[in-house]
């Protein structure tokens, strides 16, 4: 008997943590279908800042991986103030 499975990525990246209700940056990541590659984008509220959208699988995992703490480095809203 042969099975085809299809993997099926969930959408659960890009939401607030549950208790976490001072959100002030997200990352948004679309996992698209067989017709729409991902794409993936990260948006900074105090700091007006958001990302180029990234495209495909690849571009996609690259920047989840690094979007956020790429920002950090930048964003102001990060600098302790001293
Ligand atoms: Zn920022």
């Amino acid at each position: 008997m042969t099975e085809t499975t299809t993997a099926a990525a969930q959408d659960t990246l890009g939401r607030p943590a549950p208790g976490q209700r001072h959100v002030v940056a997200a990352l948004f990541v679309d996992f698209g279908d067989k017709s729409r590659p991902p794409r993936a984008r990260y948006e900074c509220v105090p700091c007006n800042y958001a990302s180029p959208i990234a495209t495909g699988v690849n571009a996609v995992t690259a920047f989840v991986a690094t979007a956020a703490h790429e920002h950090r480095i930048t964003c102001i809203n990060y600098q302790e103030a001293s």
